[in-house]
């Protein structure tokens, strides 16, 4: 179907945070399939795991134990405050899952009616029909029939609305601690501890998407790491496999009281395959070290981009994000920056807010970096030239 309105262009190998495209030119990636391969390109370990797994056992149902995956979930819940994994096979389901756990929670606890979930203006959190209603998004529900019922959007940040929207019925908040998709949005920690404190005040559960900003993206493993608030549900996808489709819902064992046997299913959730990938995404994720280059990479970053908003403000009004979770709100259509990056052969994404995201893969180096910075530079000295042509060219006449 054409539903996605794709660029002319297609690649045929990677390499690290490289990719060759067929007509063998080579592009900087700072998409990494939006926040999915986190570890590169074609990252041996990655790899080795994959075909190591693919000789091995590609499927069992759920209807047996799957080792690799309990190892999985046990690794996930020790680098988090969880004590529960359901995997599920992409960010959508993940959320799918959260909503449904949240809601079941309160219905095993003899409050059925608590099925309503507050959320917040920009967010996203997938294509199905009840994450398209808890996005809110309007362009996006449009035409699909009727919205799903019990989604309660207020604006992000806005404490006294979120407090108003809280009522019987209420179940959970859910929000991205950045915004991804909505244009590097983030969330305050002060407006995050308020919510816990709401939630624990009204016996609600909090609910962290971290589909994009899980797995190392903002610097920690997990974005709710950086701002002392801790949820009940969250749900991961993107780069937990590292390229591999797959995602996952972490839960407290008391918000998931509601989940027994039969509650949930999934024919390919937790597959041997995807588990061996999580697994080894994992084994780079937490090596020493890792993180902490994440870190210091992405404040390189935000430096380097400081500086070239300053020299061309007519084409870059402000740098965002954490780690390299990174957002550029452009002056210029971000679309036309876009294209004048992937000129220069580099590729971004266009987000919410008029913002251009850099997503490299978490294994970027400095020198790529730098790389990156010149690329940016150059086009953004061309859009800005291409601003002040017509001007000067009145001047002239
Ligand atoms: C990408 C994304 C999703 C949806 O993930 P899919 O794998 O496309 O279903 C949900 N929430 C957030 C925050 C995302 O960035």
């Amino acid at each position: 179907m054409p539903t996605f309105a794709r660029v002319d262009l297609a690649f045929e190998s990677g390499e690290g945070a490289r990719l060759r495209a067929t007509d063998g030119e080579v592009y900087l990636d700072f998409t990494s399939g939006v926040a999915v391969n986190a570890l590169g390109h074609a990252h041996p370990h990655l790899v080795e795991a994959i075909a190591e797994q693919a000789r091995k056992i590609l499927h069992v149902s759920n209807l047996f134990r799957i080792p690799e995956g309990e190892r999985l979930a046990e690794r996930l819940c020790a680098a988090s405050f969880a004590e529960f994994v359901f995997f599920a096979n992409s960010g959508a389901e993940a959320m799918e899952c959260a909503i449904k756990t949240a809601r079941k929670y309160h219905a095993v606890d003899g409050r059925p009616e608590r099925v309503r979930i507050i959320t917040y203006e920009g967010a996203f959190h997938g294509r199905t029909l009840a994450t398209l209603a808890a996005g809110g998004q309007k362009k996006y529900l449009e035409g699909f029939g009727p919205v799903v019922e019990g989604f309660d959007q207020v604006g992000l940040g806005d404490l006294e609305a979120t407090k108003k929207a809280i009522g019987p019925e209420t179940a959970a908040i859910l929000i991205e601690p950045i915004q991804g998709e909505g244009g590097v949005r983030a969330a305050a920690p002060h407006f995050l501890r308020s919510l816990r404190e709401l939630c624990d005040q009204h016996g609600l559960l909090l609910v962290f998407d971290e589909v994009q900003t899980g797995m190392g993206r903002t610097g920690e493993l997990f974005a709710y790491q950086r701002t002392g608030v801790t949820p009940d549900i969250m749900a991961l996808a993107k780069a937990l496999g590292g390229g591999f489709p797959m995602g996952a819902c972490l839960t407290t064992a008391a918000a998931a009281k509601g989940m027994t046997a039969g509650t949930h299913g999934s024919t390919f959730g937790g597959n041997p395959l995807a588990m061996a990938a999580g697994n080894a995404v994992l084994d780079v994720m937490l090596a020493p070290g890792f993180l902490d280059r994440v870190r210091r990479n992405g404040l390189l970053l935000k430096q380097r981009l400081a500086e070239i908003k300053d020299r061309h403000p007519t084409v870059i009004a402000e740098v965002r994000g954490e780690g390299l979770l990174i957002g550029l709100r452009a002056v210029v259509p971000n679309g036309e920056l876009v294209e004048a990056l992937r000129a220069e052969r580099l590729l971004a994404v266009a987000a919410g807010e008029n913002v251009v995201r850099l997503l490299p893969p978490l294994i970027v180096g400095e020198e790529e970096i730098g790389e990156a910075i010149g690329m940016i530079d150059r086009a953004c000295a061309r859009l800005a030239r291409a601003r002040e042509a017509p001007r000067e060219q009145g001047a002239v006449g």
